[in-house]
């Protein structure tokens, strides 16, 4: 499942084959992705020009000329692939295509159908109902020690589940909680309204610098954000903790006998820390 540092790296490969650029036809090879794709979508977009390709949390956030906005969202296992003429044949799970004034197709395919597009008025993106409830840009001016801090000091749940909760910060999935707060040295388990002061302010800043650690090392992973399959943005990324159960800490060097990495199950994810460097 692609998460925040990902989506990002797609966004910087569609900014490159599509900011600038007109759509001279779009084709949607199916009524709907997750959700039914909107009404006269393809008629509606043709003849655009792109003129921004934004992020907010894990959405896509496409802007177009004469007021209007395309919402994506990549689900599961969605990828946007960028191919200049000859164009290779469809593959079975390309689901929408569009064509550009430069002879290029980005080619949108999602063999298991949980990502989504929508359009908007571009006036109306700020209320579209799975945007306006997101918390701050963890990457944006706004996230900072103090800002965590007040959206966490009513919650009792564990800081990890706070984390995940999309109206508390937008975008972290379970790998970059895990990452942050090892980084922050802060215990999954601790209660997040005990994360104040000082330990929100090295929280904040933990969760951006595995944010744009990730984000550095996809694009360097990935020569202009493509690979010459045409995929956008997917990346092997290694961590620090995430998915290394038993393994030795790199934070205090802790090896099995004494902890080493740990796992345990909080709301039903994996959670991998070191108990000794996380309190
Ligand atoms: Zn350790």
């Amino acid at each position: 499942m692609p998460e925040l540092p990902e989506v990002e790296t797609v966004r910087l490969g569609l900014v490159a084959a599509l900011q600038g650029r007109r759509l001279l036809r779009v084709r949607a090879l199916r009524p709907d992705l997750r959700f039914p794709l909107p009404g006269k979508f393809a008629e509606r977009l043709k003849g655009r020009t792109v003129t921004a390709v934004g992020r907010r949390a894990k959405f896509l956030v496409v802007g177009l000329s004469d007021g209007l906005t395309l919402i994506a969202h990549l689900g599961m296992s969605g990828r946007f692939r960028v191919f200049a003429t000859p164009l290779p044949d469809l593959d079975p799970h390309d689901h929408v295509i569009f064509e550009t004034d430069d002879g290029a197709e980005v080619r949108f395919n999602d063999q298991r159908r949980f990502g989504f597009m929508d359009l908007v008025a571009t006036a109306d993106v700020a209320n579209y109902p799975m945007l306006a409830k997101l918390g701050p840009e963890p990457l944006g001016p706004d996230f900072t020690g103090p800002v965590l801090a007040r959206r966490l000091k009513d919650r009792q749940a564990p800081i990890k589940a706070a984390l995940l909760d999309q109206t508390v910060v937008a975008g972290i999935g379970n790998i970059y909680a895990c990452e942050a707060l090892f980084r922050a040295g802060i215990s999954p388990k601790r209660r997040a309204a005990t994360v104040q002061g000082g330990r929100a302010g090295k929280l904040a800043r933990a969760i951006r610098e595995v944010l744009t650690d990730a984000i550095a090392a996809g694009g360097s992973s990935l020569r202009d954000h493509r690979r010459p399959s045409g995929e956008l943005g997917y990346f092997q990324h290694s961590f620090a903790v995430y998915d290394r159960e038993g393994e030795p800490c790199p934070g205090c060097a802790c090896d099995r006998a004494k902890g080493g990495i740990r796992r345990i199950v909080q709301s039903g994810r994996s959670t991998f820390y070191c108990a000794l460097k996380q309190r």
